[in-house]
């Protein structure tokens, strides 16, 4: 197992590696759970060699958001990735990554105008910035990305296509805790109470395809359903949304791709989730 900090030596590094074969790469925030695990085992099955970055990235942090406070266990991260057989993690310093002087922006257009886009704003400048830099560092063939994060992956894909790279974006499920809760680093922030009532996020996509499933195509009223019992079960609503897989953009009547989307608090935690109406 090798952790690589420099760039240069990651470089070279995987430089070397695609001598081999495939590279694929994990980019993550670390504080590992069984959905990073999933892109990284799915990586390490599909390419003869699979990279995990594990970075906070500062410039994907609003003012008033959770930088500081973000869970970090590097140690642990470690462990969880030799268990599943990675043998390259780059573990960048912030630094390293935004030297003095540094300058240079990718900002996502439309993509990001709305839903997560709209309510942290600079937050998907920060992403594809990082995730650019990362991808020049690493040159990987294939990127294992979460659909938890189904507006990141959607301008990431854009991003790839429209600078001309050379590397693919794998989508993979979301990974849910028995109960439904899709994981997240940021579950952990939430306190038993807030932890039950959050449930009420995944019942609620739950709900939206059940009405779909019945013939409801009003995405207005299938919206104000799970709206209330959301609201009721105490989560204040950042956005939920109805929207076109490849536009983001919201729809009135829903499809059979129409992608159902929210953003929520628990107290001072936000957590995201999203589902396809059609199951
Ligand atoms: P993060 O560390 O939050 O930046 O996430 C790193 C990657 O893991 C992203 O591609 C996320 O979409 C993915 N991811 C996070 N949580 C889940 C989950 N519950 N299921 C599947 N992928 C996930």
């Amino acid at each position: 197992m090798q952790i690589i900090q420099d760039i240069a030596l990651t470089k070279s590094l995987c430089r070397s590696l695609k001598q081999e074969g495939s590279l694929g790469f994990v980019p993550t925030m670390g504080y590992l759970h069984e959905g990073h695990l999933s892109l990284v085992k799915q990586s390490v099955k599909e390419n003869p060699n699979t990279i995990v970055s594990v970075f906070v990235n500062p410039s994907q942090f609003g003012q008033n958001e959770d930088l500081a406070t973000y869970p970090r266990d590097l140690e642990r991260d470690v462990a969880l990735l030799q268990e599943c057989g990675v043998e390259y993690i780059f573990n960048p310093s912030t630094q390293a990554i935004y030297p003095n002087g540094f300058d240079t922006w990718v900002v996502p257009d439309k993509l990001a105008d709305v839903l997560c886009g709209k309510s942290r704003p600079g937050h998907f400048r920060g992403v594809a910035t990082i995730v650019l830099k990362l991808l020049n560092i690493v040159s990987p063939d294939h990127m294992y990305m979460g659909l938890k994060d189904f507006q990141q992956q959607r301008i990431l894909k854009q991003m790839i296509i429209d600078l001309n790279l050379d590397c693919d974006i794998v989508a993979c499920p979301i990974v849910r805790e028995a109960d439904g809760l899709a994981m997240s680093s940021r579950n952990s922030y939430l306190n038993p109470q807030q932890r039950e009532k959050s449930l009420s996020l995944y019942q609620g996509l739950l709900k939206a395809r059940e009405l779909f499933a019945q013939g409801e195509r009003d995405c207005g009223l299938i919206i104000n359903t799970i709206k209330e019992n959301i609201e009721n079960s105490g989560g204040v609503i950042d956005y939920i949304e109805c929207v076109d897989p490849l536009s983001l953009q919201s729809v009135q009547e829903a499809e059979a791709d129409t992608r159902m989307m929210l953003a929520v608090y628990f107290g001072k935690t936000r957590l995201i989730d999203n589902m396809a109406l059609k199951a």
